[in-house]
């Protein structure tokens, strides 16, 4: 089975602004402590949908 691919989240960038959250249909993201974090990952279809609409740059892609 392939790996799964998840969103990398680059903390240092993020702030915490919940687009990346609102983008994802599948409840992957969720803002822990002002940071987006991936919380359900066996949800990922990996189709980069957050990667899209994060205005910081802050997930760069699928790893
Ligand atoms: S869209 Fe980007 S900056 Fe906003 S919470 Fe998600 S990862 Fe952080």
């Amino acid at each position: 089975m392939p790996k799964r691919l998840l969103p990398k989240i680059l903390e240092e960038y993020c702030i915490g602004c919940g687009h990346c959250v609102l983008a994802c249909p599948l409840g992957v993201l969720k803002i822990v402590n002002r940071k987006a974090k991936v919380v359900a990952p066996e949800k990922c279809d990996s189709e980069g949908r957050c990667i899209a609409a994060c205005p910081q740059k802050a997930i760069p892609n699928l790893k």
